[in-house]
């Protein structure tokens, strides 16, 4: 055999064994997502087809590799926005004949998580990948109780359900519970952040996930006097509609609507992995029962008195789907010390609560609503050693008209009369309208 005829032969042979033994991949990534968080980055991979993976570390350079099995790539990873994450490059490679190897090239030190997730509304089944700072954990204080100064200002934490990897409820024409409510939570921190008497603070403040447990967490430690999760959700029947309030139920839920939606909010925690469900108290748990009921009995009060509050005025801008502060199990309302309402503004499975939910103009009147319920709330419950008790009648407040109102009551309310409010208003006689706007004067 010539030298060029031995060549073709190992050529063929080459040629042949590559069509035999070609990638034999059983499954394939069909894109990428990063979501960044505060304090962790979150890689997830779409794969169309069961798979098997591991991941390790490697230090000289510090990076992460993640092999998944008779897998292809079909998503481009250079397109993933790796700005502001510790990742400072990504890598993929065949390892093998059929194996993919992913390498992230690591800035600084991360704590590793993964997990894999079923289809959802949004997505098909994923692997997940969690980079936890390490740098800001540590510098993690321990939460320590500031001193409550005389005029402080009442705390509200708003909390925008759902988030990154979990869209939560997905309306006509892909409408997003997780972008409808972050709108509408926005709107409501403005309406606290312009009185001189409240302070706002957004649990959630961009597009990425927050397990249940760590929404009351961040609201605790902000030290907030009062919780409100916004939602927008779907139910079985699109005809339904209307907005509703919750509080938590610790026994039953109290109609079929709520256990429905109680069971669905608290299943997206599965989208947290172990970190979701990871108990981080070290109270004894039966202690921590004790205690839980105790201070639970008083915070339900006052969540569902404020409750009541927030759906009369939210009576006036949108249709109710239940006529009283529902209760279900939310794991998201559970804090023992933080009054806390879950508020739905209305079902994003009704084509026109959709279409209305992303208008700007009904987001604000929906946050007007959520926001003049609360702060009527604290008139009539004013917390010692705030400012709003402090300034009491001291200064002048406006109110908005909601349904039931009677100029009367809103005297009676804000110590004055309806005489003065009248004059003040320059109102010629006391026939009031929902959603009309009103000057309460300061005392004199
Ligand atoms: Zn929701």
């Amino acid at each position: 055999m010539g030298f060029d005829l031995r060549l073709q032969v190992i050529a063929a042979f080459i040629l042949m064994a590559t069509v035999v033994a070609g990638p034999a991949f059983t499954a394939d990534i069909e894109s990428a997502r990063i979501w960044r968080a505060p304090d962790n980055t979150r890689l997830v991979f779409d794969i169309d087809e069961a798979f098997d993976y591991k991941h390790f570390s490697l230090d000289n350079p510090r990076r992460l590799v993640i092999d998944i099995k008779s897998t292809g790539l079909k998503a481009n990873l250079d397109k993933l926005d790796i700005a502001k994450t510790p990742i400072s490059k990504i890598r993929s490679g065949l390892r093998g004949s059929a194996d993919l190897r992913i390498v992230l090239e690591l800035k600084e030190q991360v704590r590793v998580n993964s997990f894999t997730l079923k289809a959802n509304e949004q997505y098909g089944d994923r692997l997940v990948v969690d980079l936890f700072d390490t740098v800001k954990e540590m510098a993690k204080k321990p939460v320590s109780k500031l001193p409550l100064s005389t005029n402080r200002q009442i705390m509200i934490a708003i909390d925008a359900g759902h988030g990154g990897e979990d869209p939560g409820a997905v309306g006509p024409k892909s409408i997003y519970e997780k972008a409808v409510v972050f709108q509408i939570s926005q709107r409501i921190k403005k309406l606290f952040d312009n009185n001189p008497d409240f302070k706002a603070e957004l649990v959630r403040t961009g597009d990425y996930y927050l397990a249940h447990r760590k929404r009351t967490a961040i609201a605790r430690k902000s030290q907030a006097d009062f919780f409100i999760s916004i939602h927008a959700d779907a139910f079985t029947n699109p005809q339904a509609n209307g907005a509703s309030v919750y509080a938590l139920s610790t026994r039953g839920a109290t109609s079929e609507a709520a256990r429905f939606l109680a069971k669905k909010e608290n299943r997206a925690d599965l989208i947290g992995g172990a970190e979701g469900s990871l108990n981080l108290d070290n109270t004894d748990p039966a202690l921590r029962e004790v205690l839980l009921d105790l201070s639970m009995t008083a915070t339900l009060s006052s969540s569902l008195d404020a409750g009541k509050y927030v759906l009369k005025n939210m009576g006036s801008v949108a249709r109710l789907h239940k006529k009283r502060v529902e209760q279900a199990g939310f794991l998201v309302l559970k804090s023992p010390d933080i009054p806390s309402l879950l508020i739905e503004t209305g079902f994003i499975s009704n084509p026109k609560e959709a279409r209305q939910l992303s208008s700007a103009g009904y987001q604000q009147r929906m946050a007007a609503a959520i926001y003049n319920g609360l702060v009527s709330y604290y008139i009539d419950n004013t917390p010692e050693g705030t400012s709003l008790a402090a300034n009491k009648g001291k200064r002048e407040r406006s109110y908005t008209i909601a349904r039931g109102d009677t100029l009367s009551e809103i005297a009676q309310r804000y110590n004055t009369s309806v005489t003065t409010i009248l004059s003040y208003n320059k109102m010629g006689s006391s026939t009031i309208k929902v959603g009309q706007k009103i000057m309460i004067p300061a005392r004199q």
